[in-house]
């Protein structure tokens, strides 16, 4: 999951970049609104965190303009100022939520979090399930047969990566950028490294083995035909 942080103060940017990277986000930081609307419009991004109070242009005209150009991404809006107007303003043009400055980052993480869940699974349904594996995204909990597996934040992506797009074969590239911001001709090692961890944590003690290579290409979360 990407995603675009659009604010000025430096400290508040690079903690949340920070909090948010460990909390296993790909984390991209605008330090200004011309920037943050740059990206916004051109790359691709699950949630922006939008700064309002900005030096050049305001949250306001950003989110104005994403919603005019019919970008669908959920947007959180960043306050220092707390008056009702703000709120029914913000949410007229098109903001999913709203957070006042100062906030607890865990109270940011807790609604990134469910604005994510809200706009990416079709129902209430906040579990991801393939064979017996089970993701909870809300706990960040995984079990296979019953049993909690404990994952890092990346394992936790990647797994996630994975069960969203069951059967698909995934190219190393495509890894790579959604679970680590990097492209295709960094040091691949590090996600062979991590699958490796991640298959002995899945799959290890069990006969049926759910994560695959696909020689020369990448890697494949699936059932196994095998009966
Ligand atoms: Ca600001």
């Amino acid at each position: 999951m990407k995603l675009l942080i659009v604010e000025d103060e430096v400290k508040i940017g690079d903690y949340l970049k920070q909090g948010l990277s460990e909390a296993g986000f790909i984390v991209e930081l605008a330090r200004s609104g011309l920037d943050g609307h740059h990206l916004a419009m051109t790359d691709d991004y699950d949630l922006i965190i939008l700064d309002i109070m900005l030096p050049d242009i305001s949250g306001w005209q950003i989110l104005e303009s994403l919603r005019q150009a019919k970008r669908q991404i959920p947007i959180l809006c960043l306050t220092a100022r707390d008056s009702v107007d703000d709120r029914v303003r913000g949410l007229e043009l098109g903001a999913d939520d709203y957070l006042v400055k100062p906030f607890a980052f865990t109270e940011l993480l807790a609604r990134v979090r469910s604005l994510l869940r809200r706009t990416s699974l079709p129902s209430n349904d906040t579990t991801l399930r393939v064979a017996d594996i089970e993701l909870d995204l809300t706990r960040r909990r995984v079990t296979r047969a019953g049993k909690r597996i404990h994952l890092s934040a990346k394992e936790f992506s990647l797994l996630e990566l994975f069960m969203r797009r069951q059967g698909e074969a995934l190219p190393r590239s495509l890894i790579a950028s959604q679970v680590w911001d990097m492209n295709f001709s960094s040091d691949t090692n590090v996600i062979d490294v991590a699958i490796r961890r991640l298959r002995s944590k899945i799959d290890q003690g069990f006969s049926d083995k759910l994560i695959h290579t696909v020689r020369g290409m990448g890697y494949v979360l699936d059932v196994s035909d095998e009966a």
